[in-house]
């Protein structure tokens, strides 16, 4: 039959369970490497080996196990000497090219045509990490030896510099009379980074706190420092930091560790040990805490009352103390981790704030620990009442003890998370890595932190001996620690006004002190970079680069075991899969025919189910249940078109999971929120609507790109419809309106949710979907039998009316620096023919000329297309753009072009490899029972996706270039442009724009 190396991927976990046989032994001398340690952890189901590479002294860390999906990076310390984001603009130009592979972006190369299932670059505040993964071993090897070779010998060209980094242009390239101003990626993505609270508040800690330190300097870059970056000092950052004797390799997955010895001594032949200097310093110990105060952006009319956020930090141990560090991670969860932990409710009580600051919690990636709380929704003179606040609640908690089973549930959470098999937009192994590096960098044991179970272990062991284990640390860390700081971040309705006009006039003067002459190079630089950008790579620097052929793809699909059943009526689908011994349950409730009026009461009745009291449980005893039994509690909200596109499916889905020994408290804490909330607690709901409205209105500008394609979307079909009203500004809106008439009127918000409840919590609206071993399908079925009795049969309810949509252009004024610009088509459905041919048009496009036009020229972060079956649309959007009509203008281009030009044979092999590559992301179990349920819902079978699947594989370019014209010159799609901006970007838009974008505010202040 079809059953694929997917299956078999789990299968193999399962049969062979524990850790690999180890295959070699401490003190082993192979291909140039000596093997120092060798760890097995069966809870994790890994084999560790540590190793050294003897001549360059690189470090090797391979966590082998039975995941196909291989992990290979390499990560350097790179402490910052400035704020000038040296660290980050490496991270974007070593990807460029080498030598070896002489292209002009090989990351984009390898991104467009292999089977990665992840490749990225991360710069952290003192290190740098490229991870790449995929399943098939040849891919792997082929994405490991390229990665290795553009990281460690680098061209690192001018060009790259200026196009990644900053470089001068003039607002019209071609005339030098017209304004200066500065362009780059990396800039950009910073502006856009400069315009988020949340970053701006972590930024203004980590550099008060460790002042003496790299941690006092930005390694992302602020937009005031970068332009300050030369190439000279730039290059001198790679040749002083990228050297092997710097270099941590971290390998997982199931390939043999001499496999990747072997492959790692041909790519280190050529080096040398070097003599690098990374350390990251410690920062000395305060005798007396220390305030800092600074500023956000907000919209012209915005008012400013409660807007602002106030944190307390502490800088805690080293991490490489890791015994403390975890007791510390497990202190914050007791503190702040739950709603029944202590200091989060006298947070949220106090009345001092609205909800829990973003940034609170534990960070580990710093040398020194470190602790933040605080909260958002509050006024600068409140500051000392919370400081004050915090640290009475602390003492108190000393002095009262905490609660035994608040401690319970945070270990019980961390057993979990050391059980689940997770792979959710990161490979398993990326998270091991993380875990690794909080001692490994710090030249600690990078094992210390893995071992879960063995964790646990030793804590319970520690805290039986000292009763007051976590009241000492609570005393000895927070109370009585002096190195702490107190942060204040306003709103500023003027400060983004100030840069803007500040960046102005300094153009302005650089601009006049400047000769003719030296006018004219400047054009005639950017003239060149241009040119640059737009020739394309000669056809031996496309060769250099290894590849798969679309004949070595495999042709079958992956199936999910799937059994259909029926529970007391219900109809229920079980998948039978390797989970570690956790069981998985989703309920799924039809909301179709939910009332229009009510349709945005539903992502409140989610958050008010989970987090209010139930059963005669107040919702601080509900919380500590769900953390002593679940592995967590959540709601979705799902809406999607049929696989024929004739019809249309909404659900309402609440996913549990639980360790087996935890199935029958689990579906019973299920039963008491679906059967028995409890609406009453006013307090409480308040709070949660504060939360839930600041939750979304912080999403928007780290998230414009969603928010402006929602919007687009919005009036094209009904599940857009829905995702705009459910997730986007509609719903944000709604939001801001019922948390301010709560105030006044909390009787009829809680009638509407009561109504909703009867309507949606009904057995005849439900679908069960469970994911687990036999015997975690079998506690579940039993269990949820009881649940499925318990629930009420509702009243028929005729959906009312759907209200007119129509297509949206308008223009949501935002308080950025830069835009998300969005537009959006109907498109056909998943059965369509011309569906798996628009998929990989989109992907060609996206990686091609999107790429190219829209981040490479025109220095935005991102610009992509994408094709969504499911959803019925085909959307264009761009993500922290300096531009707007340009952008407009190129999707234009885009689609005006495409049916014109045919696809050179090896691109339509990247496009055809990357697109399956796509497809085949690996999924965790959990994940799998999920899309399994999706696909039911939309009534997608195997051999549809079958045929799709082997239409991508046999696409010819007749067949993309006639989908492109049956498609694009289509006059019957309708669409949408939304563009998320500030205001002033979208006047200046509206002036060159022959069709005015509506301009709105993104909230109506108390005015709706
Ligand atoms: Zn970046």
């Amino acid at each position: 039959m079809d059953a694929s190396w997917f299956d078999r991927r789990f299968e193999d976990m399962d049969k062979r369970g524990k850790c690999p046989e180890p295959t070699l032994k401490a003190g082993d001398r192979l291909f140039g490497f000596k093997v120092l340690r060798i760890e097995q952890m069966d809870d994790l189901r890994v084999t560790a080996y540590e190793i050294e590479h003897e001549n360059t002294g690189a470090k090797l860390l391979h966590l082998h196990s039975m995941d196909r999906e291989n992990l290979f990076s390499i990560g350097f310390r790179t402490p910052p000497p400035d704020s000038t984001g040296v660290p980050h603009i490496l991270e974007h130009s070593v990807l460029a090219g080498s030598e070896k592979y002489p292209l002009k972006d090989a990351f984009n190369e390898l991104v467009r045509g292999t089977l990665q299932t992840f490749i990225n670059a991360f710069t952290y505040p003192d290190k740098t990490i490229y991870p790449v993964a995929s399943q098939v071993k040849r891919d792997f090897f082929n994405l490991a030896r390229v990665y290795a070779d553009l990281v460690l010998s680098p061209r690192l060209l001018e060009e790259t510099f200026l196009q990644e980094g900053h470089h001068l242009e003039f607002v019209d390239p071609e005339d030098t009379s017209s304004e200066l101003t500065i362009s780059g990626i990396v800039y950009n993505e910073m502006k856009g980074a400069y315009s988020s609270p949340e970053a701006l508040m972590f930024k203004e800690i980590q550099e008060s706190i460790y002042p003496d330190t790299p941690y006092a300097f930005d390694s992302g870059g602020s937009p005031e420092t970068i332009p300050k970056l030369t190439y000279e000092e730039f290059r001198t950052f790679h040749h002083l930091y990228y050297s092997p004797s710097n270099a941590r390799f971290f390998l997982y997955g199931d390939i043999p560790t001499a496999e990747h010895l072997a492959f790692l001594e041909e790519m280190l032949s050529s080096f040398e040990r070097t003599s690098v200097n990374s350390e990251v310093t410690c920062q000395p110990r305060w005798t007396a805490p220390a305030q800092v105060r600074s500023v956000y952006p907000v919209s012209k009319e915005e008012a400013l009352a409660g807007k602002t956020a106030i944190n307390m930090a502490w800088m805690l141990t080293e991490n490489t103390d890791e015994e403390t560090a975890i007791l510390l991670e497990i202190l914050a969860g007791i503190l702040i981790g739950s709603a029944a932990s202590p200091l989060r409710k006298t947070l949220i009580d106090s009345g001092l704030g609205e909800d829990l600051s973003p940034v609170s919690g534990i960070e580990r990636d710093l040398r020194q620990l470190l602790f933040a709380v605080g909260l958002r929704g509050s006024d600068p003179e409140k500051a000392g009442a919370l400081e004050a606040c915090i640290m009475d609640s602390l003492k108190e908690s000393v002095a009262k003890g905490f609660d035994r089973e608040l401690i319970e549930g945070v270990l019980h959470q961390i057993e979990f998370q050391g059980k689940e098999i997770v792979r959710s937009s990161y490979p398993y192994g990326i998270v091991l890595m993380g875990r690794a590096y909080h001692t490994w960098l710090y030249d600690g044991d990078p094992l210390s932190g893995l071992n879960f179970p063995r964790i646990i272990e030793h804590v319970r062991r520690k805290w039986e001996a000292q009763p007051d284990l976590f009241e000492r640390l609570t005393q000895t860390w927070l109370l009585d620690n002096p190195h702490r700081v107190l942060s204040i971040l306003e709103p500023s309705r003027t400060v983004a006004e100030e840069k803007e006009s500040g960046f102005r006039e300094k153009m302005a003067s650089i601009k006049a002190s400047l000769s003719d002459q030296e006018l004219e190079r400047i054009r005639e630089t950017a003239q060149r970079l241009r040119t640059f950008q737009s020739e394309p790579d000669s056809p031996d620097a496309v060769a250099s680069l290894p590849k798969l052929r679309v004949a070595d793809l495999e042709r079958g699909i992956e199936t999910i075991p799937t059994e259909k059943r029926s529970l007391e009526g219900v109809p229920v689908l079980m998948h039978n899969l390797f989970t570690n011994g956790i069981a998985y349950a989703e309920l799924a409730f039809d909301v179709s025919s939910v009332p229009e009026e009510l349709q945005l009461y539903l992502p409140l009745l989610g958050k008010m189910t989970n987090n209010m009291g139930a059963a005669g449980y107040s919702y601080e005893e509900m919380a500590k249940r769900i953390a002593l039994k679940t592995g967590g509690l959540g709601s979705s909200l799902n809406a999607g078109m049929t696989a024929d596109g004739r019809g249309t499916w909404q659900r309402m889905i609440f996913g549990v999971s639980a360790l087996h020994r935890n199935v029958e408290d689990t579906v019973e804490i299920l039963k008491d929120v679906l059967t028995a909330g409890d609406l009453s607690h006013e307090a409480r709901m308040r709070d949660l609507l504060a939360e839930k409205k600041n939750g979304l209105h912080a999403a928007v500008v780290p998230s414009g790109h969603a928010f402006a394609r929602m919007a687009a979307g919005a009036g094209l079909s009904l599940p857009a419809w829905r995702d705009e009203q459910w997730h986007g500004r509609t719903q944000l809106r709604f939001v801001s309106r019922i948390a301010e008439e709560f105030q006044k009127k909390p009787g009829e918000f809680r009638e509407k949710l009561a109504c909703l409840r009867s309507i949606v919590f009904s057995p005849d609206k439900l679908l069960l979907n469970m994911t687990g071993d036999e015997e975690g399908l079998s506690l579940l079925e039993n269990q949820l039998k009881v649940l499925v009795n318990c629930l009420t049969r509702s009243v028929k309810e005729e959906s009312a009316a759907l209200p007119e949509r129509t297509p949206v252009y308008s223009g949501i004024a935002i308080p950025a620096q830069v835009s998300y610009v969005a537009r959006v088509m109907t498109a056909p459905n998943f059965n369509s023919p011309l569906s798996p041919a628009l998929l990989v048009l989109a992907r060609h496009l996206s990686n091609g000329f999107l790429y190219k036009r829209i981040r490479v020229q025109g220095g935005a972060y991102g610009g992509m297309c994408q094709f969504d079956p499911m959803g019925g649309l085909f959307s264009f959007f761009s993500y922290r753009d300096p531009r707007i009509v340009e952008t407009l203008e190129i999707y234009q281009e885009a689609m005006a072009l495409i049916g014109d030009v045919k696809l050179a044979p090896e691109e339509m092999e990247k496009a055809i490899v990357g697109t399956i590559g796509a497809l085949d992301r690996p999924m965790d179990p959990s994940g799998r029972g999920t899309v399994a349920m999706i696909r039911e819902l939309a009534g997608i079978s195997d051999s549809d996706r079958r045929r799709f699947r082997e239409a991508i594989l046999d696409a010819s370019t007749e067949d993309l270039q006639s989908a492109a014209v049956a498609y694009f010159s289509d006059m019957h799609k309708e669409e949408g442009v939304a563009v998320y901006a500030s205001e002033d970007s979208l006047s200046a838009a509206n002036q060159r724009l022959q069709r005015k974008l509506a301009i709105e505010p993104l909230i109506w202040e108390a005015a709706e």
